[in-house]
């Protein structure tokens, strides 16, 4: 099913594609700026590997076309996507004929009327570059695979460790073997598929741990078979409602057995351990979480609020969990054990206390703009502690102290990820009792400051208890939807290649 191909000895490559992870279950939308899109010779510069002089820049004729990136949020509008995918197919069309195209994509991009969004943006791709022209797609395991997708890439891969350490190498590899084969001029490699009917939330799968550590071991010891190009595992996106959302293998390579072999074997590995994924920290409700932290002597006790996580496509001013710490007796008097929150954007709140200037007493009424299905805006009374203006993501941040807990107010959102975004607000997070962070899994410095750690799972666009979303496009049976599902088909399905017509 491949022709022969000619070899190119500096083949021309043009770089495009989009990026985003965004959630079907937070009212939050994005729109086109949010993915800070960069045109032309501006592309190459966000790859390292391309810089001038470095050997894989030398070794082609690479011409950026459009490629953009946004943070973790809501559903893409139509209108943005219709935006930057026609800027983006029109700079393609520019740059005249190409030999390769590497699709720079995350993989969970939701827009609003529209399924695989990423799948119909490459099918709009070849219908200017052509059938022939080879396609290496990169991408986040948490990215999900459709057989459309697969079927338009040539070569297809993605991330092998959570937290995504090996970002850039992967990049590195997805464009180096497109060089490859280029310049080879061996036929278009052969893809073998496997979906895998299992969709699991990011903080359950850390390559640091295991299950994970071993599962993806495996993708590397499969990648170094002979007759095998590249192979990759992705976990899939659980916060959105697609029919492509769930676990997904792809190898690729020169020899069909190896490829369907690798691919099977790493599926039945990741479906074999579905049950033993955990949370990378102890799980409960808010309040379970509570009492633990109170009745720990370790300090500071943190707990994650981790169903509005805005770096994972929360809406970020859900205000549930912070309704709920208010209403705790222990905290109502300003003697009692100190607590930081953060955060909640309300961004009439902040003005109000930054007028008033620290030391004031305000009533201010916060939050729930957004997404206000699990509660309600929040109205609070209490003393200003610190004023901060500049901040690049919230730009004005004010404390506010009610009772003995210290809320962090923002204008904009922004995720609380170091010591100094708690410092620079007057706020001491190793001498609290409890500190809580809307976030999943601890950033790095951290779980280097928490004591003791636990993640609350507490309801918002990213919530954490992935069977009490109400998914209801999504294949069935998937585990854990259907946690006692017989075991699925995880034989490898051979996927033709793009210039071949795809059977139903
Ligand atoms: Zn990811």
């Amino acid at each position: 099913m491949s022709q022969p191909r000619t070899a190119v000895a500096r083949p021309v490559i043009a770089v495009a594609g989009l990026g985003i992870e965004s959630s079907t279950f937070s009212p939050a939308v994005t729109e086109a700026p949010a993915f800070h899109p960069q045109r032309g010779a501006d592309v190459l510069d966000r790859y390292p590997f391309l810089a001038p002089g470095e050997p894989l820049r030398e070794a082609a004729d690479w011409r950026g076309a459009l490629v953009g990136k946004a943070l973790p949020g809501g559903t893409v509008t139509a209108a943005a996507f219709a935006e930057l995918s026609a800027e983006l197919l029109a700079i393609l069309g520019e740059l005249g004929p190409v030999d390769g195209l590497w699709f720079d994509i995350h993989g969970a991009m939701t827009v609003a009327g529209l399924d695989d969004a990423e799948a119909v943006l490459l099918a709009r791709v070849r219908e200017v570059v052509g059938p022939d022209v080879l396609v290496s797609t990169s991408m986040d395991l948490h990215g999900n695979v459709s057989r459309d997708l697969v079927h338009r890439s040539d070569l297809i891969t993605c991330y092998r460790t959570a937290p995504h350490e090996d970002a850039m190498e992967t990049k590195e590899r997805a464009a180096r073997n497109l060089v490859d084969l280029l310049v080879s001029g061996a036929p278009r490699p052969v893809k073998a598929w496997v979906p895998v009917p299992v969709l699991l939330a990011g903080e359950q799968t850390s390559t640091r741990v295991e299950p994970a550590r071993s599962v993806y071991a495996a993708v590397e010891e499969v990648a170094a078979l002979p007759g095998v190009v590249d192979a990759a595992l992705w976990v899939g996106y659980a916060w959105a409602d697609e029919p492509r959302n769930r676990a997904a293998v792809v190898v690729t390579g020169p020899d069909p057995r190896a490829v369907a072999d690798g691919a099977e074997r790493l599926a039945r590995g990741f479906w074999a351990a579905r049950r033993d994924f955990a949370f990378v920290a102890p799980t409960g409700t808010l309040d379970a979480c509570l009492d633990t932290a109170l009745a720990a002597t370790a300090r500071p006790y943190f707990i994650s609020d981790t169903g509005d996580n805005p770096t994972a496509g929360g809406a970020g001013d859900v205000t549930w969990g912070l309704e709920q710490v208010l209403a705790r007796p222990e905290f109502t008097d300003p003697s009692g054990p100190v607590v930081i929150y953060a955060s909640l954007p309300g961004p009439a709140a902040v003005e109000t206390a930054a007028r008033a200037g620290v030391g004031a007493t305000v009533t201010v009424t916060a939050g729930a703009e957004v997404d206000d299905r699990h509660a309600g805006p929040l109205t609070l009374t209490g003393v200003v502690h610190a004023v901060r203006h500049g901040d690049r993501d919230a730009e004005t941040e004010v404390v506010l102290r009610v009772g003995s807990v210290l809320v962090i107010l923002t204008r904009l959102r922004k995720p609380y990820h170091h010591e100094h975004d708690f410092t620079r607000l007057r706020l001491a997070p190793r001498e609290a009792a409890v500190v809580i962070v809307k976030i999943g899994y601890l950033e790095p410095e951290l779980y280097a400051m928490a004591a003791d750690w636990k993640m609350a799972l507490t309801p918002g666009g990213v919530d954490q208890d992935l069977t009490r979303l109400g998914h209801r496009r999504i294949h069935r049976p998937m585990y854990p939807f259907d946690p006692a599902m017989p075991d699925p088909d995880l034989t490898a399905r051979l996927i033709p290649p793009a210039d071949a017509a795809q059977e139903a």
